[in-house]
């Protein structure tokens, strides 16, 4: 048996990377000690796996940004906006000017376009295609670092992004081609990149083709079969690895299994029921090595060593103990470094860490679970093995995890709680009687420029420098000033401004029962972006109310209507690490009572808006169209169950700020949200055409400028683009905002452009 770690986080246990990179971003760190920090960030994950035992050990899993932008670089596949800088800087600088856009005296070129990677929350870079798009080895990364490894006497396992992936996870950018018609192009260099892997030893390769848990078409599963043919055609001894992760090879499954490759890997923790569909396959002859991936990648959770070792044992009795690996399930990028780290008894107690594993940790459940699997049974080896299973056992009885009256509560869910009391047309005609709001009236999404201040005594606050009455008489300052502004200026609906929120999941992580909080759980968003999700252990539930004193505060200083604001049970679910102990729709469902609380608790303290976000509700819609039904039912109840528990007068409100609507508008027209806010600037606002052609029945408010930036919006820009929605919806139904919330941006900027918003719903009201 072999261990198979398909890649290693690179952004350092301390976020090393992120800051290095910002600092030679800036300009105050050299090139040569970014390129530095890079090769002890290699060498530290090498050397890890190397002296824990693990026997494929990951290179060209690093990344100075992102791996798919990597593979832009290894295939040439420079879009010519960058042939100037290509000409004239180094690569490294092509590189991230490709990343981040350039904008000096001599450049001005936009960054590529930044998408999620399949169902996670790392960002990938999209490449871009024209018509008879050329391929040349650009970069030999991959060689590089295979020969940067061997320099250290450790010969690593190349990971390759494969062309056929790399072609469908792009973007054609101009019309009449298909760029799945690309391989005939890519292959050549493909081939040339692999010829150059063998020369410097490399003896087995990772091809990553995780394109095959996604519904393919026929010619596309063709380019698949053509690229392992001719692969294994050409370099008869190297030993391929096909890769593929985050849900079921499914219906790719009978192609999959006739290719001619060395092993496949299966990825058991997304997927558990495919490895009897593959044992079980006729087409399935015993010829391939199966890396089982068994350790999950993706979430941080201990195995269980007995059941891994259970069904290790049942593969081998079926395929021979010679065809087995052991694996992780996919790339541990998506896991957090090192939980060593942790620390902080009072926002990661014991009694959970030990039922966590980070990357470090899961090296070593790789190892001793081959040990254990062959028989080892030195006394550490048993020890571990007694200890794992005395955290499982505790585990399931834990009350800690399991509180009886939060599973009651679920039990006693009828119909009745996903439901308002009247319909929307009778709710809105309530709401406007109660409201009293103008035509166009304006809003915002929640969130007020976060300055350096308001963060600074947060923090100052969590190291008990500050305390609790001193930064609640800030925060409350800070309300006032921000209410004060909005009324300023003109604004109809006002928002507290979620100064108190370092981040909207996190903030209410800290506050429910049920999540544990890490100290260095970070895990790659995209380039020198981290995101620290919360450890969500156990039945969630909400001991005090976690935004009313803010919300009640706010309104106490207007008269104009306040919105409270919330994170949706959905957005919280997705955004953190999940406990894998019941089924995510019934985790979800929990943290929907909880956030109905807060909804009650907002309205009875006297809010008569409430907004409930639900951004990620797409994301987490599953990859396979199969599943996706499913999904959607359970995530729209649990937005239902956390908004039905207020009267008819009260206006609740959603925010959503993705692109694209068009396959689920059946599900957000469910939601039955009295006002939703969504992402539309960007792209003029075609994303409503969706919206009128389901007839959407409920009030909309189209963003209509763009918060990414720090450009303000002119008059003439908004008008126009309200213009446009005016003809689209009825006049009754539409709302004047920003795309998103404001957070990021300084106060000078949101001042100016939430006058110009305002400004132009008012000559909108004229016009009428
Ligand atoms: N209410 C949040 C804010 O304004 C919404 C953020 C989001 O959609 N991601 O910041
Ligand atoms: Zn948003």
């Amino acid at each position: 048996m072999k261990t198979n770690v398909l890649g290693y986080p690179r952004i350092g246990a301390k976020r090393e990377l992120k800051k290095v990179s910002e600092k030679y971003w800036k300009g105050t760190a050299t090139k040569t000690e970014l390129v530095e920090m890079g090769k002890q960030l290699k060498l530290y994950n090498w050397k890890l796996m190397q002296k824990a035992g693990v026997d494929l050990i990951p290179s060209n899993d690093f990344s100075f940004y992102d791996q798919v932008l990597d593979a832009t670089l290894t295939y040439g596949c420079i879009p010519a906006r960058y042939q100037k800088i290509k000409e004239k800087e180094s690569k490294l600088n092509l590189y991230f000017a490709m990343a981040r856009g350039l904008q000096n005296n001599e450049f001005d070129v936009t960054a590529m376009e930044m998408t999620k990677w399949f169902d996670t929350n790392y960002h990938y870079l999209v490449p871009e295609f024209t018509a008879n798009q050329d391929f040349e080895l650009f970069s030999l990364k991959p060689v590089e670092e295979f020969k940067e490894a061997l320099a250290h006497n450790i010969t690593t396992k190349p990971v390759v992004l494969s062309p056929v992936t790399y072609l469908l996870l792009g973007k054609e950018k101009e019309e009449g081609f298909n760029k799945i018609d690309l391989l005939n192009n890519l292959l050549p260099v493909f081939f040339e990149l692999i010829t150059e892997l063998v020369a410097a030893g490399a003896t087995h390769v990772q091809l990553d083709e995780p394109c095959l848990a996604l519904n393919l078409t026929a010619k596309d599963r063709q380019a698949v079969t053509k690229l392992y043919t001719q692969l294994a055609g050409k370099f008869p001894d190297l030993k391929i690895i096909l890769t593929s992760y985050f849900d079921c090879y499914g219906d790719n499954l009978e192609t999959v299994l006739q290719l001619p490759v060395y092993a496949l890997h299966l990825d058991l923790v997304r997927c558990s029921l495919q490895l009897d569909d593959v044992l079980n396959a006729t087409n399935f002859k015993n010829d391939k090595i199966l890396s089982l991936g068994l350790v999950d990648g993706r979430n941080i959770w201990k195995n269980n060593f007995e059941d891994t070792i259970a069904t290790l044992k049942k593969v081998e009795e079926k395929i021979g103990k010679e065809n087995v690996w052991l694996a992780t399930s996919c790339s541990l990028l998506h896991s957090p470094y090192d939980l060593d780290l942790e620390q902080n008894e009072e926002t990661l107690p014991a009694s959970v860490k030990q039922w966590l594993a980070f990357a470090k940790q899961k090296v070593d459940e790789l190892v001793t679970i081959k040990k254990l699997a062959i028989g080892d049974t030195s006394k550490e080896v048993v020890a571990k093995l007694l200890s794992n299973t005395k955290a499982h056992k505790a585990k399931k009885e834990s009350l800690v995890i399991h509180n009886a009256a939060v599973k009651a509560r679920i039990g006693l869910l009828t119909a009745n709680d996903s439901e308002r009391n009247a319909e929307f047309s009778t709710r809105q005609k309530i709401q406007k009687n109660k409201l009293k709001l103008p035509v166009y009236p304006t809003t915002t999404i929640g969130s007020f420029p976060q300055t350096k201040e308001v963060r600074s005594w947060r923090s100052k606050f969590k190291k008990k420098e500050l305390s609790l009455d001193a930064y609640n008489t800030l925060i409350q300052k800070e309300i006032e000033e921000t209410i004060r502004f909005q009324e300023k200026i003109g604004l109809d609906v006002l928002v507290h401004g979620e100064c108190e929120r370092n981040d909207m999941v996190e903030y209410f992580g800290e506050k429910l029962d049920g999540f544990a909080i890490s100290s260095f759980g970070w895990v790659q968003s995209y380039g020198s972006r981290a995101v620290k999700p919360p450890i969500l252990f156990g039945d969630v539930s909400r001991p005090v109310a976690m935004t009313v004193n803010w919300s009640a505060y706010a309104q106490s200083l207007s008269s104009k209507v306040v919105k409270g604001m919330l994170t949706g049970p959905v957005t919280i679910l997705q955004w953190s690490f999940v406990r894998n102990d019941q089924p995510r729709s019934e985790t979800c469902k929990q943290i929907a009572l909880a956030i109905r609380d807060e909804v009650v608790d907002l309205e009875k303290a006297g809010l008569q808006a409430i907004q409930v976000d639900e951004p990620a509700i797409r994301e987490g819609l599953p990859l396979r169209k199969e599943y996706r039904d499913a999904y959607l039912t359970w995530a729209v109840e649990s937005f239902k169950i956390a908004t039905s528990g207020v009267a008819d007068k009260t206006q609740i409100h959603t925010h959503m700020c993705y692109s694209e609507f068009n396959d689920i508008i059946e599900h957000i027209t469910k939601l039955d949200a009295d006002v939703i806010t969504i992402e539309t600037s960007r792209s003029k606002m075609d994303l409503l055409n969706v919206f009128v052609d389901y007839k959407y029945p409920n009030e909309i408010g189209p963003g209509v400028y763009d918060i990414h930036s720090p450009r303000v919006p002119t008059l003439q820009e908004i008008e126009d683009l309200l213009e446009k929605a005016s003809k689209l919806l009825p006049v009754d139904n539409i709302w004047v905002n920003p795309d998103c919330g404001l957070k990021t941006r300084d106060w000078p900027e949101t001042k100016a452009a939430l006058e110009n918003l305002v400004a132009a719903a008012k000559t909108m009201r004229s016009k009428l």
